[in-house]
């Protein structure tokens, strides 16, 4: 080993589904199968290129106020980042600095884990009981914060406001995050709990319902004063950290609430009809609330299932970690996209 090799900082990386570069069913890292609201082409042809040599707007207001007008709060309320990872990566450096544990479930996002060892943040984790809940009184103990997806990420089990309600009130002492990348798929957000928990940050994206992973943008609304914190850190760490195409698409994204409802609205309609098809085949699927179907099969290998999939251009997402080895996580896709799934999956279970 070299001298120099013990002062660098070793991190054991979170890693990102497959994107396949040839045509596939591509049913793996929880994408939106339709294209982004109709103004956001518009608002690319329309680009002046010339923009882009200037810095784009270091405080996004526009996006913040977009965002602020759409969810009723203050702009002061609203913090824009480069995909909600950025968001929450931020949040743990901001917010995450006690030396007593934050806590999250065992089975969930894993990225929380690999930012709690990069920035040396002692974690806990909880463990979900035998239908993959959280178990709200886990969350009661001593800790330096609390942090967790609502619906939970990959079971899309979503949790009522007053269970989210229940852990803010055992922990008004601590800064608690809820992760709603898939709300718009299942139910009440949180941001209705802001007015009285000042200690309370939600996180959204725009990767999900809003069609635009590529563009990477995500948020985080909060109180005014945590905000305030917030953007000391970001300030401290990159000034610039939207770019001005996104600055524009994501204004043009919000804008249009009726294409975004439709929009969710298709998802969750296939969701439900590929639950039925999926429970047909002898699928045991979870109850999920988001834009994906966490399934297993008594009689089929996970793992198996997974390769032969792949084989076939149907790409769904498989981990083999504890517990979870003989589930697969399927995005919902489109109608079509599934029927090709449904199709593969019949001939395969009824050989
Ligand atoms: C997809 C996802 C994110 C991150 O999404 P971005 O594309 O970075 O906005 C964050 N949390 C959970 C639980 C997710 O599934």
């Amino acid at each position: 080993m070299k001298a120099y090799e013990k002062n660098i900082r070793k991190a054991d990386p979170y890693v990102p589904g497959e994107q396949p570069r040839h045509r596939a069913v591509k049913l793996n890292t929880n994408e939106n199968p339709y294209p982004p609201a109709p103004g956001v082409r518009r608002a690319l042809e329309q680009m002046e290129t010339d923009r882009l040599r200037l810095y784009p707007d270091p405080e996004a207001s526009e996006l913040t106020e977009a965002l602020a007008e759409y969810y009723g709060v203050g702009r002061d309320q609203v913090f824009v980042g480069v995909g909600s990872d950025d968001v929450l990566s931020m949040c743990f450096l901001t917010f995450f600095n006690s030396k007593k544990p934050i806590l999250f479930p065992d089975i969930t996002y894993s990225f929380y884990k690999v930012w709690a060892e990069l920035y040396r943040i002692p974690y806990e984790c909880c463990r979900l009981d035998e239908d993959f809940c959280m178990v709200k009184e886990d969350y009661y103990r001593e800790n330096g914060g609390v942090i967790f997806p609502n619906p939970n990420a990959p079971t899309g089990i979503y949790e009522n406001l007053a269970f989210v309600e229940d852990i803010l009130s055992h922990n008004r002492d601590v800064i608690v995050i809820v992760d709603e990348a898939y709300i718009d798929f299942a139910g009440e957000s949180a941001i209705k709990l802001l007015e009285n928990y000042e200690n309370l940050i939600v996180v959204q994206t725009f990767s999900k319902a809003r069609s635009m992973a590529g563009m990477r943008i995500g948020y985080a609304i909060a109180s005014p004063a945590l905000i305030g914190y917030l953007n000391d850190v970001k300030y401290s760490f990159n000034s610039y950290t939207m770019n001005q195409t996104s600055l524009v698409c994501g204004v043009e994204a919000v804008k249009d609430r009726k294409y975004f409802e439709q929009t969710v609205r298709k998802i969750v309609d296939t969701r439900e009809w590929a639950k039925e098809r999926f429970r047909e085949l002898g699928f045991v699927c979870l109850d999920s609330g988001a834009n994906f179907i966490f399934v297993t099969h008594p009689e089929q290998d996970a793992k198996e299932l997974f390769e032969a999939l792949k084989e076939a251009g149907i790409y769904v997402r498989y981990w083999g970690s504890r517990r979870i080895e003989q589930y697969l996580r399927v995005t919902v896709g489109t109608r079509e996209e599934m029927e090709k799934l449904f199709q593969f999956l019949r001939n395969k279970i009824r050989d």
